[in-house]
């Protein structure tokens, strides 16, 4: 092995694993982590909807956060508006140390989810909504803006892909590629209107790792005539498939067999959102750290791994406040007839 000497970057060493460590210290190469997804902003609102805070946010790039911290190379692709927003999004991702390459469209909003704070059975808790609070104008657009061919030909062949929704650009990125490529799908709105094949098509051996929330997972197992999960695992013939049920925990379906682990604790959380980015990218690094290969012996491991994560995200306002601080924003940044 070629040993030199490297910078180490600022980063909160305790999060670190040692083989991550390791890694950066000898500069060992491994594969790097990219993801794909259109750039979407998180803004926070207090319970009278005055705006407390905003940062960057979207599965597939909240989970590159997370690998980034906890020593992995990474980087984020993708796309957003040439607005306030946009450009707090790109330096969420430059501020996590994520290296980025985001295409600025001028003719588009960046996506944002607008999430208040409330109260519900005597808790504070967070609900989003896709719209402006004040003028409910919403920046959200159908399908994808990302340049899928230039997207492709930023992508080395030992790069490892993080995707988080199945609209045909990332589809054509999917079937043009020959990475591996891990997803973490948490809406079924692009099967509507799919037939049974189309959608295996879409799934079938293209994914080395599966998470989904329940909802998917009830909406597949219908659509697709499955039994169950392991009858659902078959169709993706993914090396791990996962389902997130919340507080009932977590499920994993690995060489045709199921494991259940119920949440140990359940704390009384501040706000759900980065859970289970976080749960996905602890899994990730389990993964990678073991060369690749999952064994039975390893899941519980890597459940119990999890937790301590989640429990600290759970408890924390933002998907990546456990990394960095949320940018302060007024009420003007977000809405111009305010
Ligand atoms: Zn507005």
């Amino acid at each position: 092995m070629k040993i030199k000497c490297v910078k180490i970057d600022a980063i909160v060493w305790d999060n670190v694993p040692k083989k991550a460590m390791v890694r950066r210290f000898f500069d060992v190469k491994t594969n790097r982590f990219v993801s794909i997804a259109d750039l979407v902003a998180d803004v926070y609102y207090d319970k009278n909807v005055k705006p407390i805070g905003v940062d960057g946010g979207i599965t597939a790039h909240n989970i590159i956060c997370n690998l980034q911290n906890m020593g992995f190379d990474t980087l984020a692709l993708g796309v957003c508006g040439n607005d306030f927003l946009g450009k707090i999004s790109i330096r969420s991702l430059t501020d996590c140390n994520v290296k980025n390459d985001i295409l600025i469209r001028n003719n588009m909003r960046t996506k944002a989810y607008h999430i208040r704070r409330i109260i519900e059975n005597g808790r504070y808790t967070y609900r989003s909504i896709k719209y402006c609070p004040y003028c409910k104008e919403s920046s959200w657009y159908e399908g994808s803006c990302i340049d899928e061919k230039s997207i492709i030909k930023k992508i080395k062949e030992d790069d490892i892909l993080v995707l988080d929704n199945l609209n045909e650009k990332n589809q054509y990125i999917i079937d043009n590629t020959k990475n591996i490529k891990l997803i973490d799908l948490g809406t079924c709105d692009e099967f509507e209107n799919l037939s049974k094949d189309q959608i295996i098509k879409k799934i079938s051996n293209k994914f080395e790792i599966v998470n989904l929330n329940e909802r998917v997972e009830k909406y597949l197992i219908q659509k697709l005539d499955c039994k169950d999960s392991i009858d659902l695992s078959k169709i993706f013939s993914s090396k791990l498939l996962m389902i997130t049920r919340g507080e009932k925990g977590n499920e994993f379906v690995f060489k045709a067999k199921k494991y259940c682990f119920p949440l140990k604790k359940i704390i009384i959380e501040v706000d759900d959102s980065g859970a289970g980015d976080a749960f996905f990218s602890t899994i990730i690094k389990n993964w990678m750290n073991n060369d690749k290969t999952i064994s039975e012996e390893d899941i519980e491991k890597w459940f119990n791994d999890s937790t301590k994560l989640i429990n600290k995200i759970l408890r924390l306002v933002g998907s990546r406040r456990h990394i960095k601080k949320m940018y302060p924003i007024k009420k003007k940044d977000i809405c111009k007839e305010v």
